[in-house]
């Protein structure tokens, strides 16, 4: 209840100030090297929003090994967050550190095919359905190299995407919804044009507004997250991808599916295990153990269409599709180790034996302490949702969400040793997390909603 909810907040204000205090306490290090001024990086990091966490200042972190990170102070947190799942098999996994170390011998980057290439595309095909595969170097630029290809082949313009997506830096994806309006989002910088005159923004699991959207039959390209993890975690309703895929096919709109995040289901991805049927496909984060290397496939069909609008093209180069570094030796050598070595059945079952432990634990904990909330799931990745139902559309993953508690709680499970996702209340399960460390993750999460609900601990 909303009552429920403002007691909650007044008090996890009240835990923030105390655990921001003892962040600080435990880091003079980190807060001196922090306090450095002068010419270097723009507010002191390499990226703005590393600010943006809920401590005081960013912890820096020595080394990361596994699921354990050791900051300059000599603090060891057990990793939940794993660098936003770029690091979703634990930080430096084996093969691919011995990937890396051949590197010496087989060099980097030649803007040449490697001699791992050929199976690399093999891999790719095998696992995850679609018969064609290209490379990139970030989730981002993938999304945009696919959204170029669905709109170059359907010679459509318009691109839909579900209120409360995020598909990463992708001007055309960067919308709100807002009074029925798609406009563009509230904090993108230096976007000067209008991207709702492009993109449309429906609610997830609305199949009246995207029946409606469609009819027009304009759009090249629906994308999406097939389950939305980037506004709390929505589920997609019983039958909903069936009717997504159904009304695209009929207007004649590719479906590009952005597994980014959902690759935490199993080793094929959301798509493979519930039979999704994409005519395009992106992944990026952990495919390559954690190097920057990303992956986007295409049905034989898009394939072909490709094919000939690439013929009636004139001469070559800046077709606005790949990058200098993608597609290099480095990439292709860790992408073998990973999708060979790392991403193994064995790994995910690991991964899901450990998230059944933490989400029975999360589940017996919320409810011991009379809390209205839910434990939603992907695979290896969880959320607590502050709402006694699982939330539909972002409308309602809003209305749930509240900033304060959600930083109370990682503040909090952070200073007890606990490294929980910032922006979400979320929960990422690595191949090496044990079952003490799991065990460890739900007593600390008890002991923290007890300090919320009762105020002490
Ligand atoms: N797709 C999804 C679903 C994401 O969550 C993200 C990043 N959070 C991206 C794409 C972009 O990934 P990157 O920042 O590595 O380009």
């Amino acid at each position: 209840t909303s009552g429920q909810k403002s007691e909650l907040e007044a008090r996890a204000a009240a835990m923030l100030e105390t655990e921001r205090e003892l962040f600080a306490e435990r880091r003079p290090r980190t807060a001196a090297a922090h306090a450095q001024s002068g010419p270097g990086f723009f507010d002191g990091v390499p990226q703005h929003w590393m600010l943006d966490w809920p401590s005081p200042f960013p912890p820096i972190i020595e080394t990361a090994a596994g699921v354990t990170l050791t900051d300059i102070d000599g603090n060891r947190l057990t990793d939940l967050c794993l660098g936003d799942t770029g690091a979703m098999f634990g930080h430096g996994p084996e093969p691919v550190l011995r990937a890396l170390a051949n590197a010496g011998t087989r060099g980097l980057t030649t803007m040449l095919p490697s001699s791992d290439a050929h199976s690399v595309g093999k891999l790719l095909a095998e696992r995850f359905g679609l018969p064609q595969w290209q490379l990139a170097a970030t989730a981002s630029d993938a999304n945009r190299f696919a959204i170029r290809v669905a709109r170059a082949v359907t010679g459509g313009a318009k691109l839909l995407v579900f209120d409360g997506c995020y598909h990463g830096a992708v001007d055309d994806t960067l919308v709100d919804l807002v009074d029925g309006r798609t406009v563009s989002r509230r904090n993108l910088l230096g976007q000067v044009r209008d991207l709702g005159e492009l993109t449309v923004s429906i609610p997830f699991n609305d199949e009246a507004a995207l029946a409606s959207a469609l009819a027009a039959n304009d759009i090249a390209c629906v994308l999406a997250e097939p389950v939305m993890t980037n506004c709390g975690m929505i589920l997609p309703d019983p039958g909903f991808h069936d009717v997504l895929r159904r009304l695209t096919r009929a207007a004649g709109t590719l479906l590009l599916i952005d597994e980014t995040h959902t690759i935490s289901t199993g080793p094929g991805g959301y798509s493979r295990k519930h039979g999704l049927e994409p005519d395009l496909m992106v992944m990026g984060k952990p495919i390559g153990g954690g190097i920057p290397v990303s992956v986007w496939g295409m049905s034989e069909a898009v394939a072909e269409s490709l094919h000939v609008v690439r013929r009636e093209q004139s001469g070559h180069g800046h077709s606005g599709i790949g990058t200098t570094l993608s597609g290099s030796a480095i990439q292709l050598a860790c992408l073998r180790a990973c999708l060979e070595e790392v991403m193994t059945d064995a790994a995910y079952e690991t991964m899901n034996a450990r998230a059944d432990r933490i989400e029975a634990g999360f589940k017996a904990a919320i409810a011991a302490n009379g809390l209205e909330w839910t434990v939603s799931r992907v695979g290896a990745r969880l959320e607590v949702v502050f709402s006694p139902h699982t939330v539909r559309n972002a409308v309602e993953a809003r209305l749930a969400a509240s900033d304060t508690i959600e930083q109370a709680l990682h503040l909090s499970m952070l200073n007890l040793g606990y490294l929980l996702t910032p922006f979400h209340n979320m929960v990422l399960v690595s191949p090496a997390l044990t079952a003490g460390e799991a065990d460890g993750l739900v007593e600390a999460f008890a002991a923290v909603l007890g300090r919320l609900v009762k105020g002490k601990d």
